[in-house]
């Protein structure tokens, strides 16, 4: 039987009307949140993520701001930018946009941002916040596919995860998240052994490892529910995910599309982490 899809574009629109409402009551009261998005460079990836980001607040009615700098910026130049944002009190989030360009420390300007206005949850106040349990931003695709999973109602409690990606803006936070709702949680990196073996034990499987197509349906345990968070560009210029959704989605219980699953809550999160911030 065909895997029930886990549509994340109608998930996240609901969560946008929400916000959206709840952007028109603080406006009301003269409250108006506002992102202030940081970009480096001129990667056309990062620069259609940001654009997207942006149309997202203006559509929820929250402010949005763009500060753009060359690939050739100085460290010194993002780290004051940041500081002038940090002081600014119509600027609720700041939002870098990775990657940033190789000159750039850019674990020095992520913990330039001050934490309350971390709205992508990556300082390390943060990331130790969820560590602890304790509360803080959370990083926003992590947070998108745990609303994805819990919405679907797929049981977690007692399940085995496995999340393939071990960055510190995917893997590591979903893999502390799936934690919290008490799966058991195995990490896989491009040095784990017996990939294959790993994955088939999964009830809940995350691809987050930038591979085009490389889950298949061997991999797969029947009825497992699999989360696609890569987005792959194809030499022919079409999106593909980390998961061979066609082959896959013939064995799993539930599964993510690309374009169309976590891509779109990762969106939606943030909003809800703009939300958040202003109104702490
Ligand atoms: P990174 O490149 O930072 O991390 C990739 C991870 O995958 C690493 O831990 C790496 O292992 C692991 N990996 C790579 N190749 C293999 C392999 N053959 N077998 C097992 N593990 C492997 O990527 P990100 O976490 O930033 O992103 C992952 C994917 O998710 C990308 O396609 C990205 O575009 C997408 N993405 C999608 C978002 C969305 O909103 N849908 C948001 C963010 C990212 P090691 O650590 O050993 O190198």
């Amino acid at each position: 039987m065909a895997a029930r899809i886990l549509d994340g574009k109608s998930l996240a629109a609901q969560l946008r009307t929400e916000v959206k409402r709840k952007v028109a009551d603080l406006a009301r009261g003269g409250l108006r949140p506002g992102l202030a998005v940081v970009l480096a460079g001129d990667d056309p990836a990062s620069r259609v993520y940001v654009r997207n980001k942006v149309a997202a607040c203006e559509e929820t009615g929250i402010r949005s701001e763009r500060h753009e700098f060359p690939g050739a910026v100085a460290e010194d130049t993002l780290l004051q930018k940041i500081a002038a944002l940090n002081a600014d009190p119509a600027v609720h989030g700041i939002l870098v946009q990775l990657p940033l360009p190789r000159q750039i420390d850019a674990h020095k300007v992520l913990e330039a941002v001050s934490p309350e206005k971390d709205v992508d949850g990556f300082h390390a106040a943060n990331l130790g916040a969820l560590v602890a349990g304790a509360p803080g931003q959370v990083p926003c695709t992590p947070a998108g596919v745990m609303r994805l999973i819990e919405h679907a109602g797929v049981p977690l409690a007692g399940g085995r995860a496995v999340v393939i990606g071990r960055s510190t803006i995917v893997g590591k936070p979903l893999a502390l998240l799936l934690l919290q709702k008490d799966a058991t949680v195995t990490i896989c990196h491009s040095k784990t052994k017996e990939l294959g073996m790993v994955a088939r034990q999964a009830d809940i499987l995350v691809a987050a490892l930038g591979r085009a197509n490389f889950i298949t349906a061997d991999m797969v345990k029947p009825g497992a529910c699999v989360i696609d968070v890569g987005i792959n560009r194809l030499p022919d210029g079409r999106l593909a995910g980390d998961v061979d959704f066609a082959r896959v989605s013939q064995v799993a219980g539930w599964i993510t599309p690309v374009p169309g699953g976590v891509g779109p809550m990762t969106i939606a999160l943030l909003l809800e982490n703009c939300l958040r911030a202003a109104t702490a």
